[in-house]
């Protein structure tokens, strides 16, 4: 990485939390660089919304490092499995998306192609499993070090800043008698329910 947004010692707390360093971790890495450097960072006097357009690997790298979160509510997921992330800014409405750019990789090893393909095979021995696990770790690191304009497009974000998480009233489920959202809820046969009860029901 050429600037000093994200330390090693970052890169390393992040590996820590997903649990194995990958392409799509090294994206997510390079992603959080983008919005550390033209958004900053999630504050108290400054909160900043995360959009990902995935819910792989790289995830983990925007709530590791940019302090945007499933539990705080600022960080939202869009099932739309593309490489894209969107990062607002309160205060001033600033907003970039970023997508990445397929160019952008060089052409996968051989060797690191053929073994993923036999990852889930019985016959594959430890050490084809360790060099795997090498050459894997040398792509992502490849990425990290791919000039951030050539990773990814930066483009305007198409919608408006998400509104505020607000805090919702709960009712009780008729059918378990949990506790649910009531904006989660469903109306079923006069019963008030929670989405678990109502798919139960209406697949008798
Ligand atoms: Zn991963
Ligand atoms: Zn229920």
């Amino acid at each position: 990485m050429q600037d000093n947004y994200i330390s090693e010692e970052m890169v390393q707390k992040t590996v820590a939390f997903h649990g194995h360093m990958c392409p799509g971790l090294a994206i997510g890495i390079r992603a959080a660089e983008v919005a550390l450097r033209d958004i900053g960072p999630h504050a108290h006097d400054e909160e900043v919304v995360a959009v990902v357009e995935t819910d792989m690997c790289g995830v983990d790298a925007i709530q590791s490092l940019t302090g945007c979160t499933f539990g705080k509510g600022n960080l939202i997921h869009l099932d739309y499995g593309k490489n894209a992330f969107t990062f607002y800014r309160r205060s001033d409405g600033k907003g970039i998306r970023l997508v990445t750019r397929l160019e952008a990789f060089a052409e996968p090893d051989p060797e690191w192609e053929a073994l993923r393909e036999r990852l889930g095979d019985a016959d594959l021995t430890p050490e084809e499993r360790k060099r795997f696990w090498e050459l894997h770790a040398a792509r992502s690191r490849q990425i990290l070090d791919i000039p951030l304009n050539e990773l990814f497009d930066l483009k305007e974000p198409e919608g408006n800043i998400p509104s505020h998480a607000r805090v919702m009233d709960s009712v009780t489920c008729e059918g378990c008698s949990e506790q649910v959202m009531e904006t989660r809820t469903r109306r079923f046969e006069g019963k008030t329910l929670c989405i678990p009860c109502f798919h139960q029901l209406e697949q008798r």
